[in-house]
């Protein structure tokens, strides 16, 4: 029988691979460290307001999120109509291809970064101009830039890294960015900001202030705790803002996601002394994972790389068999997400045993 004709632009695009849950063991305590969630539980006052928006659930959510997009101008201090919302930063990503990348167009970022550019870029028909990550697992800007070339219509940078958590600093970014052409996209996927150290790294809206073509993508999925909710957003000059908005899943931010975002920007203070907590935390187990024999790169995020190549599925499996699930890339490494203490000292110990078993 005849099949539905479907676009042949979408053969043999790999699927998004979720983080696994842990392996449930008797008598194990188990942590989820694949999705670089943040591990901290819903801060009451965020809580309280989704409740207050359950008996509106029957109703349309406010289209074009007024109240969050207000709320998101003040705390950025940028216009309302330079900030795009969307059902999660993925959802506002996939906005940004939609708006600027098709058949014969070209996408530059690096590789390996996040497992969601090569998908879209393949979505909207798009060729793909991968540039591979320096010794140090960073960006290579300088290779970047070099590869733009007439087709190109978008660059990502995702500062910091995902996986590898590592970050380019301002002045090698600002290089860049002179570099590029003023006709050509840079995205600043910013997903992780809350995490970097800001005397070294920069805020990408300092480089939206002064470039019409630099785009900022944040979300409330990581530092806000708001990963269930799907709602991420978009700073960008208005071309961009506004093709965004066009592009928009109709009333895709709920009513709940809408009011949790509103309650997260009022109660950031609270927010931010869990960020820091998750940042010493990170630092521990990096200084941790480097006092027995083992080379993390250097992450401004809330998760650790171990580039452990062709070690890497017996390193995960380790870490499965403890309790543990991890985010594994075949032959490449593994992410792990930074958890509560009790995590971090989890899986320090089973790093600990397998390094003993290796040498
Ligand atoms: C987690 C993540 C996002 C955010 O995804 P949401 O759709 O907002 O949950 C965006 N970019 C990168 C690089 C990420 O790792």
């Amino acid at each position: 029988m005849a099949e539905p004709r479907l676009r042949s632009a979408l053969d043999g695009i790999p699927s998004y691979k979720a983080g696994q849950r842990p392996t449930q063991l008797p008598g194990v305590r188990t942590f989820k460290l694949s999705s670089n969630e943040n591990h901290h539980e819903p801060l009451p006052e965020i809580v309280a307001a989704i409740e207050a928006a359950l008996p509106e659930i029957h109703r349309y959510p406010d289209y074009a999120s007024s109240e969050l997009v207000e709320a998101i101008a003040v705390r950025f201090n940028v216009p309302n109509e330079h900030v795009a919302v969307g059902t999660g930063s993925v959802g506002v990503l996939q906005q940004l291809f939609q708006i600027s990348s098709g058949p014969g167009d070209g996408v530059v970022f690096s590789w390996r970064a996040f497992e969601a550019y090569p998908i879209m870029t393949q979505i909207v028909g798009a060729r793909a101009q991968r540039v591979a990550l320096d010794a140090d697992d960073r960006h290579d800007l300088d290779a970047m830039a070099e590869a733009i070339d007439d087709t190109t219509r978008m660059v990502l940078v995702c500062n910091p890294n995902n996986p590898t958590g590592t970050a380019v600093g301002r002045e090698a970014l600002a290089r860049f960015i002179e570099r590029v052409p003023d006709e050509v996209l840079i995205v600043l996927d910013e997903a992780y900001c809350e995490f970097i150290d800001p005397g070294r790294i920069p805020d990408g809206l300092s480089f939206y202030r002064r470039h019409s073509n630099v785009a900022v993508l944040r979300t409330f999925s990581k530092a806000y705790g708001l990963a269930a909710l799907r709602v991420g957003f978009c700073i960008a000059h208005s071309p961009v803002a506004e093709a965004l908005r066009k592009v928009q899943v109709p009333f895709g931010v709920s009513t709940l996601a809408q009011a949790a975002a509103i309650a997260a920007l009022q109660n950031e203070g609270a927010l931010m002394d869990r960020v820091r907590a998750i940042r010493q935390q990170r630092d521990l187990l990096e200084a941790g994972l480097r006092g027995i024999g083992m080379s993390p790169a250097e992450s401004e995020a809330n998760f650790l790389w171990l580039r452990l190549g062709a070690d890497t599925m017996s390193f995960a499996a380790a870490c499965d068999a403890a309790g543990l699930a991890v985010r594994p890339f075949e032959n490449e490494g593994v992410r792990i997400t930074v958890g509560e203490p009790d995590a971090n000292a989890q899986f320090l110990g089973v790093a600990e045993a397998w390094m003993a078993r290796r040498s």
